[in-house]
């Protein structure tokens, strides 16, 4: 029997509409989707990544195909490790074509048993990123509209914290 597993990795600091969009638009194309939080040492960083496992956790507990999971190291080993062949991945507008074309090639010389599959981004999510969205939430900006319900009074909470 098929067991189609695809892997959507990020450092997801912070998860918001945008990958939120993705991960609910492939979970009804994949038997399971393990979204992975890459661990990548990062001062900058609003969470820490075991945070950010929970936070995404949180916003995607109605769908029962979908796990999240830390990683380090390299994103075809991880999806690998999970059983799966496939990396989804969302693109943005023009911008992260060569960046996203780059990559799926690299992984495919590393492994070539890995597909990487595109979903285009949602049309009111091509101009969400999580760089923007914590200069938002810092200088204490409206993140409804950026982020998942559930989770931005968290975000709001660690940035009065960080002030
Ligand atoms: P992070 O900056 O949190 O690591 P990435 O930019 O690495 O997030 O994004 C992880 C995945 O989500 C990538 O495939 C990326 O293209 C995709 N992505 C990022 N922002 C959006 C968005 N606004 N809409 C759809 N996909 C997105």
């Amino acid at each position: 029997m098929r067991n189609q597993v695809a892997v959507y990795t990020g450092s997801f600091d912070p998860f918001h509409l945008g990958h939120e969009n993705i991960v609910r638009r492939a979970a009804p194309l994949f038997d399971r989707i393990v979204v992975g939080v890459g661990v990548n040492p990062d001062k900058q960083a609003l969470f820490e990544p075991r945070e950010r496992v929970e936070l995404i956790q949180t916003v995607l507990a109605d769908l029962p195909n979908v796990s999240v999971e830390p990683f380090s190291g390299l994103a075809v080993s991880f999806v690998r490790k999970v059983g799966a062949r496939v990396m989804l991945r969302g693109l943005r507008a023009l911008a992260d074509l060569e960046y996203e074309f780059t990559m799926s090639l690299t992984n495919a010389s590393l492994d070539d048993q890995i597909e990487t599959f595109f979903l285009m981004a949602g049309k009111d999510h091509t101009h969400l990123s999580s760089t923007l969205i914590r200069q938002i939430a810092i200088y204490g900006g409206e993140l409804r509209g950026f982020l998942p319900e559930p989770i931005i009074e968290r975000v709001r909470q660690r940035c009065r914290e960080r002030a």
